[in-house]
């Protein structure tokens, strides 16, 4: 069977599935105060055509997923849709991204998943700091939500965008979480993926001033070796139970061994973060494409992945500035 490979034979095995455009929150780095234009329901893939796709994909060589949006747990059903992912089993793992909120009560039942890791966005570890980023009051649910992961089966990976003059305070913080939790702390530096587009910053948060900040702060550190096709550059301060990483999401130094496509909840398919969507798999389902219509189409589009994000920013039609909550991180 034909695999996913690119033109500079870059084997595709991780799909970025979103599963909604809605949110509870309203981050500032993601979206404005008022949210975004959210599409009509019927244009959101339907959990079937997810599991279908999936598996059209997954045959195609395909075996990890990561659910993410908008906000998964916002979108009814999501939990049992989670375990009918679960059946397939070409599927070696199915990761979550989530804002936590909405979670605790199904943890549970996840961790008899395949559900290897869940990445917790969390930005600051104030109350007051936390509900001003997010524009909602939930940092304890948030907090709560960390605790129970921790303690459960399940890798916890918290999620921090790094934000200049807003939460840069914290990095140390955030460390110093790693000390006795053993979770995977991972600095991401902010895109304009926000629905307003470039911001203006007093002073640029990137790998190497976030690095800088912690080395200057601690004499021990040890650089990790990082897994194939990993999104972040991994470290440990020696003693400490967990690790901490940096994602250079706006520097893309990590193109390289890229493994990720990504399908947003309208059902875009997008070979790279930074393209604006290069085919509408939905559209085409509907229009009752088969199974080896699907496979056909996959591997061709594939095949296009351009070499990396800023060669596929250079072939947008519109500027980075759509909503990170419509294309899924
Ligand atoms: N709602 C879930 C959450 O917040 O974890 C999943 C969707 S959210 C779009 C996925 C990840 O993208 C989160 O970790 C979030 O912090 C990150 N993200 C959102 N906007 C971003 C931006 N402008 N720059 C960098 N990361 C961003
Ligand atoms: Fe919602 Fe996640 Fe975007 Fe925050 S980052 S507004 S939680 S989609």
């Amino acid at each position: 069977m034909s695999k996913l490979t690119d033109s500079f034979g870059r084997q595709i095995s991780y799909l970025r599935l979103a599963v909604t455009d809605r949110c509870n929150l309203r981050c500032q780095y993601c979206m404005p105060a008022h949210g975004i234009d959210i599409v009509d329901r019927k244009e959101l893939l339907t959990f079937k055509e997810m599991y279908r796709i999936t598996r059209v994909l997954s045959e195609l060589g395909v075996n990890k997923v990561r659910l993410t949006g908008g906000e998964p747990f916002v979108r009814k059903g999501f939990v049992d849709f989670l375990e009918m992912l679960d059946f397939n089993d070409l599927l070696d793992e199915i990761n979550i991204t989530t804002n936590g909120v909405l979670i605790s009560k199904h943890i549970e039942k996840i961790e008899q998943l395949k559900v290897k890791s869940i990445n917790l966005s969390i930005d600051s570890l104030k109350k007051d700091k936390f509900a001003e980023i997010t524009r909602r009051d939930v940092f304890d649910d948030v907090y709560e939500t960390l605790e129970i992961l921790e303690k459960s089966s399940i890798n916890l990976k918290l999620n921090i965008v790094v934000q200049s003059g807003i939460n840069t305070d914290e990095i140390i913080d955030f460390v110093e979480l790693t000390k006795h939790k053993n979770i995977a702390v991972r600095f991401i530096e902010e895109m304009p993926f926000n629905g307003v587009g470039q911001k203006e910053v007093k002073e640029v948060w990137n790998y190497n001033r976030i690095i800088k900040e912690i080395e200057d702060n601690y004499k021990t550190l040890t650089k990790l070796v990082d897994g194939k096709s990993s999104t972040s550059r991994n470290f440990k301060i020696d003693n400490y139970t967990g690790t901490f990483g940096i994602i250079p999401a706006f520097t893309r130094t990590i193109c390289d061994d890229c493994n990720r496509i990504r399908i947003t909840s309208t059902g875009m398919f997008k070979n790279c973060l930074f393209d604006d969507g290069v085919f509408n798999i939905r559209d085409f389902i509907r229009e009752g494409a088969s199974n080896d219509d699907l496979k056909k189409m996959f591997l061709s589009i594939v095949a296009k992945k351009p070499k990396d994000g800023f060669v596929a920013e250079k072939q947008r039609k519109s500027n980075v500035s759509e909503s990170m909550s419509t294309i899924g991180g």
